[in-house]
């Protein structure tokens, strides 16, 4: 049995993403989610999930969704990140069923003063459920993890609700991934912050439990976005483990895994934390830095390798009257990036066991 007797190709609805991943935590794989800033990405991507047979998450950050508008547009009031977020859905809904494959359409962290964009994006899923029945999006995520334990599962379950109702899917995060991402800087926080306690975790688990049961939760164990030199944070994916115990006791241990579980800043770990991660129940891992390099490395390669036809529209190294426009068309030079980051976003699935899941 795969993925595709479990689900139909295209964007996922939250229940269908909970089949998913329940199949995934079962048989111990991990699927990457992978941000995307442009419709070039979005495609590259999803021909990589069909390359490899397996299904794919596909996200926009706040930013990513702005730039997928175009910078050219105002966002003082996060205008410019709900209407990109809305075009890269429908367009990822329009071409995924073409590339055969499942894929959960998801939005990456939104901080307290980000709120606006997850209201904007919520009343276009509710526009398009009261339409198709499905909601617009498969999952978004909160981040409320720089605010007190408190506020933020509250947040949550505010949320949580109306977006049951709407059968999305809900990522929280508890714990701080350090580095920096997308405007926000955690590269100077207390250490203690950077590992989650299994109690915390099980306090969202009973709260949110009892509203639904679509959600995940993004528990930090010394994640760092991007990639940097190793440095006094260390990743102890086996807490991730101990996090299971603890909950599937108080749940009278029946399950033994009973937490969907998260992994941000996964680009530079090791193959083998990243084993240790998805064998304790990890079923999401964000991908960006790694693709993004990607994206850029057969753009580069291009460019310095052709430099002698990119100069001028016509002449070049064969003669001053050839022409150069199969060398500029962006069809050409971008397509380089996509290819490479084809390759990577393949490297990424075989990585987490994501690979002849379908
Ligand atoms: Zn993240």
């Amino acid at each position: 049995m795969g993925i595709l007797d479990i689900v139909k190709p295209g964007v996922l609805t939250g229940d269908e993403t909970r089949k998913v991943f329940e199949y995934a935590r079962k048989n111990q794989f991990a699927i990457p989610a992978i941000n995307v800033t442009s419709s070039s990405t979005a495609n590259a991507v999803l021909e990589a999930a069909r390359d490899v047979k397996a299904p794919i998450i596909l996200q926009v950050s706040q930013g990513g969704a702005a730039y997928f508008a175009g910078k050219g547009l105002n966002n003082d009031q996060q205008q410019a990140s709900i209407t990109g977020a809305v075009a890269a859905a429908h367009h990822i809904r329009t071409v995924a069923k073409a590339y055969g494959v499942p894929v959960i359409l998801h939005s990456d962290h939104c901080a307290k003063k980000l709120l606006p964009w997850f209201d904007g994006m919520l009343d276009a899923d509710e526009a398009y459920f009261k339409e198709h029945g499905v909601p617009l999006f498969s999952s978004h995520m909160l981040d409320l993890s720089e605010e007190s334990k408190e506020e933020n599962i509250e947040t949550c379950a505010k949320y949580f609700k109306r977006m049951s109702k709407l059968n999305i899917w809900l990522e929280m995060e508890i714990g701080i991934t350090g580095g920096e991402e997308d405007g926000v800087d955690n590269t100077g926080v207390d250490n203690s912050r950077l590992y989650t306690q299994p109690e915390d975790i099980y306090e969202i688990f009973d709260t949110l439990s009892k509203i639904g049961p679509n959600f995940s939760i993004a528990a930090a164990f010394g994640n760092v976005h991007g990639v940097y030199k190793p440095g006094n944070v260390k990743l102890h994916p086996e807490l991730l483990g101990k996090h299971q115990t603890f909950a599937a006791e108080k749940l009278g241990g029946k399950d033994p895994k009973p937490l969907f579980l998260v992994f941000h800043g996964g680009s530079g770990s090791t193959k083998e934390e990243i084993k240790t991660a998805v064998s304790n129940g990890v079923v999401k891992m964000n991908v960006d830095t790694d693709t993004q390099f990607a994206y850029l490395a057969g753009i580069r390669d291009f460019v310095e390798k052709k430099i002698g036809y990119l100069k001028t529209q016509v002449g070049n190294p064969e003669g001053a009257d050839k022409p150069n426009k199969k060398y500029y068309d962006p069809r050409v030079w971008v397509r380089e990036g996509e290819k490479t980051l084809t390759v990577r976003v393949k490297e990424a699935c075989s990585d987490l066991g994501n690979t002849d899941r379908l």
